[in-house]
């Protein structure tokens, strides 16, 4: 990646600006899709150096929007780019970015929570996960209302190996409201300790690069953005099912001011609740006066690991709902008698 003032690797002829673009296509962000525009070049410069070496490399952008980071990304040297955009007002202005860099982009018109990334590489990059990374990468700024879900269904992935991990252990370069980075990045005892922290560190090394004031998005959004990088780990922190590893994380956190017992009673129905929680507890060799926010890794992969033996023991107990089993007391709560039920006197 260039420096600005020094020669890029690869230089796009004259275009118009980004300023211009927008104006050309009237692509007056829409407020209700969260579109907010990064114009300055020396800051997507900055993003995309985030992904690392992209000379040579295949890279996804999802939602360039008018096309900052996909110039930059341009700018780096890649092999390929593919883009892909929800909204079609942008395909024209991202069609004349393509015809600036000839046979290097190929613009999708599509929605990223379902778009097939499986064969979205030429298959001759794939590499083994214990490998070093595949010269692939994705890079984004998208709508918050976006990023936190397709990072949770990318962590899935990663998990099982499949969608864009199919090609092995695809680093990501993406944006999130800085509250999400935080909780992201946050260690044991720390304000933004969450579901998030221990679902994202068990998988990959994550890395929050730097902060994006507000105000250098067109228009302004109402909060700060964080750059955050994703390596998969070659081995997981918690060598579990997605599943379940989300299931116990989910259930600890679900009382997070109150000690860590509490959440971790909703994994079991209420007859002999309490017995099994003790017994994982201390399987687990865990504190349950602690708060969920200052479990450790290795004190989720514990409770993970014991938990397992539970289910594998039991197996209807990896089904169980706790918040089902108090939509049943309630709907029995508020019932008439039934027929079959002896009368009250
Ligand atoms: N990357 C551009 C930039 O930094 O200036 C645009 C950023 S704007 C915050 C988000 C972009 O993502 C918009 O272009 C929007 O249309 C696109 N987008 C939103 N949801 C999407 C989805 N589900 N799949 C693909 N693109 C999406």
């Amino acid at each position: 990646m260039a420096a600005p003032g020094k020669v890029a690797a690869f230089r796009l002829p004259p275009l118009p600006t980004i300023g211009e673009i927008i104006r050309l296509f009237r692509l007056k962000a829409q407020k209700q899709l969260s579109q907010n525009f990064l114009l300055d070049l020396r800051l997507t410069d900055k993003i995309v150096k985030q992904a690392g070496e992209l000379k040579n490399a295949h890279v996804c952008e999802v939602g360039p929007g008018p096309g900052g980071i996909t110039r930059s990304i341009l700018s780096a040297g890649v092999e390929q780019l593919l883009l892909i955009e929800k909204d079609a007002r942008f395909i024209p202005g991202l069609q004349m970015l393509s015809e600036a860099a000839p046979g290097k982009v190929h613009i999708v018109h599509g929605d990223i929570l379902t778009y097939k990334m499986e064969k979205a590489f030429p298959k001759h990059l794939k590499k083994n996960w214990e490998d070093e990374p595949p010269n692939i990468h994705i890079i984004g700024n998208l709508p918050f209302s976006v990023s936190t879900p397709l990072i949770i269904k990318w962590l899935e992935n990663v998990s099982k190996r499949d969608g864009p991990f199919i090609y092995g252990r695809t680093q990501m370069t993406l944006t999130f409201q800085k509250e999400v980075g935080e909780r992201l990045t946050a260690n044991p005892g720390g304000k933004q300790r969450s579901r998030l922290s221990i679902m994202a560190q068990h998988l990959c090394t994550v890395e929050n690069c730097f902060v994006i004031p507000g105000q250098a998005f067109v228009p302004k959004p109402e909060v700060d953005v964080a750059v955050v990088h994703f390596t998969p780990l070659v081995q997981p922190k918690i060598q579990q099912p997605f599943e379940l590893v989300e299931k116990v994380v989910q259930s600890v956190f679900q009382f997070r001011r109150k000690y860590c017992f509490r959440g971790i009673e909703t994994l079991f129905p209420e007859s002999g609740r309490l017995k099994r929680t003790e017994q994982l507890m201390m399987t687990a060799n865990v504190d349950p006066t602690l708060r969920p926010f200052q479990l450790s890794m290795s004190q989720f992969r514990n409770l993970c690991n014991a938990y397992r033996k539970m289910c594998d023991e039991d197996p209807s107990l990896f089904v169980f709902n706790y918040r089902e089993e108090l939509r049943q007391k309630k709907i029995t709560r508020s019932l008439p008698e039934s027929p079959g039920q002896p009368e009250q006197t």
